[in-house]
């Protein structure tokens, strides 16, 4: 590592980057590369003498951009956004220049503390109760993805009930959620170990908006508890990834609390809006969440990855998690001075992953914050309002956030059955132009397309460009669904 080596290079990458950024609507939004497209296009080992950097800047405008599906686009609209920012970006640079791993406290001191204070300061922004914050029993710790905060708060959950009723219950704990939650539940429900047929996902409605009701959750423990089950945890989402639902917070942790059951609260997408007064209240009831989660690498500007987790009772999660091994010890940890994150999460290894969440609450400050995830809904309403206005198509499920689910009437009713494949050629002919990406979902059955505005660069021209292009393909569907009437698509 060579100082003026590094400032030369690294300022013909920033360069670089700052010039992708520039250009990058002239790419297609979707990567449009077939399976296997690299290996005939690279050679098939490591050079075995250096290259130069700029044959390398060349090898990725030629071969790798081309395989790259552009998630900062404007015209990205699919999953969910994953924001870049340039504070996100900066502390990203400081984070891989520094490059320590903060495991332990004393393995860097400001990693462990900012971390702490950040989350704090976060915790206040979106109101959390005081028991997530660091001053108290409980704490906020940075995970990679809400995948893994999903496992370790189950794992916690998990051991702190195993050590009351024994380790042989584990066959019998039960985990709730509904049919929207999110499928890393499932996968931290295989890797805890709980019993397949023990993982209960309750059925929501349309008419619910696709939100758990809470009868149907005291329902489902009733019987299981009338069976001999132990009911564990429940997962409850506020912003849903298929349609954005959020389940009732108040009334589920009513009974949660009642029963004693782990409420974790997954906000991954929503969870970011929350730092606006008027949305506040669709965590309204966290106060009795034991868990409470949500990705700043989504849509809060911070660059993936950056999922935060806090946790009522962090003694839970540490029972779980804390190893001791001698060659980690250290006068700091052993007389419990301070807070050691490895025993929070699955790995021992940590990133500097605060400094990024640090620049963009610094270099931003709330208001802007606030502002940025506002102008998103304001954008999203006027999408929808698009779709609303233009009677061949539908919405099909309310829009909270920045989402908005629609998809393409079948011409007339009778047709109803064609209605999927219809909307699944609608969506591969919009993708396949390179102009816009989407993604869909199934809601009731039915394939409906998805419409996420969240992308840091998007502005109004955009979704009014995209819509466009919605209504040019879908003139085109339906007039050769009118002339083929008897042969379905494809
Ligand atoms: C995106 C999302 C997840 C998964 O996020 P990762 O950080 O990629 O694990 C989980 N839950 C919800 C509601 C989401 O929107």
């Amino acid at each position: 590592m060579d100082a003026e080596q590094l400032r030369e290079n690294a300022h013909k990458m920033v360069d670089f980057i700052a010039d992708y950024y520039k250009n990058i609507e002239t790419f297609p939004v979707l990567s449009q590369v077939e399976p296997g497209y690299l290996r005939d296009l690279l050679p098939h080992s490591a050079p075995d003498q250096p290259e130069s950097l700029q044959n390398i800047l060349d090898d990725i405008q030629a071969k790798i951009l081309p395989g790259v599906t552009h998630w900062q686009s404007p015209n990205y609209f699919a999953y969910f956004p994953s924001n870049s920012s340039v504070a996100g970006f900066l502390g990203e640079m400081l984070s891989a220049g520094i490059n320590m791993v903060g495991f332990s406290w004393i393995t860097s001191p400001a990693a462990t503390e900012l971390e702490m204070i950040v989350l704090d300061w976060l915790a206040k922004l979106l109101k959390l109760p005081d028991h997530f914050l660091s001053t108290g029993q409980g704490g906020g710790v940075i995970q990679g993805t809400a995948s893994e905060a999903v496992l370790v708060v189950l794992l916690a959950a998990r051991d702190k009930v195993l050590r009351i009723t024994g380790k042989d219950a584990l066959g019998k704990l039960v985990v709730y959620c509904s049919d929207q939650t999110h499928s890393a539940l499932q996968k931290a429900c295989q890797i805890a170990g709980i019993h397949p047929g023990n993982c209960r996902v309750l059925k929501t409605e349309s008419c619910n908006d696709y939100s758990l009701s809470p009868e149907t959750f005291e329902q489902a423990i009733s019987t299981d508890v009338a069976s001999g089950l132990i009911p564990l945890l429940l997962c409850a989402t506020v912003g849903t990834t298929s349609s954005t639902a959020v389940d009732p917070l108040l009334e589920l942790g009513k009974i949660t609390k009642m029963k004693g059951i782990w409420l974790h609260v997954d906000a991954a997408y929503a969870g970011s809006a929350c730092v606006c007064p008027e949305f506040r209240h669709y965590i309204d009831g966290v106060e009795e969440a034991d868990s409470f989660n949500m990705n700043a690498h989504k849509w809060f500007l911070t660059n993936f990855d950056c999922s935060a987790l806090w946790v009522k009772d962090r003694s839970a999660l540490i029972h779980s998690l804390s190893t001791n091994p001698e060659f980690l010890k250290n006068k700091a940890s052993q007389e419990n001075l301070v807070v050691d994150y490895k025993d929070w999460q699955i790995p021992l290894g940590r990133r500097f992953r605060s400094l990024k969440l640090w620049m963009v609450l610094r270099l931003y400050g709330l208001e802007n914050l606030q502002s940025y995830i506002r102008n998103h809904i304001q954008l999203a309403a006027t999408f929808e309002s698009f779709v609303t206005e233009d009677p061949r198509f539908e919405v099909v499920a309310p829009r909270k956030f920045a989402l908005v689910c629609f998809r393409l009437l079948p011409p007339s009713h009778k047709d109803e059955d064609c209605s999927n494949q219809l909307n699944r050629d609608l969506l591969d002919a919009v993708n396949a132009t390179g102009k816009a990406f989407v993604s869909h979902t199934a809601l009731s059955g039915r394939y409906v397309v998805r419409f996420a505005i969240g992308a840091p660069l998007t502005e109004e021209s955009h979704i009014i460009e995209a819509w466009k292009i919605f209504q040019e393909v879908a003139t085109v569907l339906l007039k050769s669904l009118k002339m083929n009437h008897t042969r379905p698509l494809n």
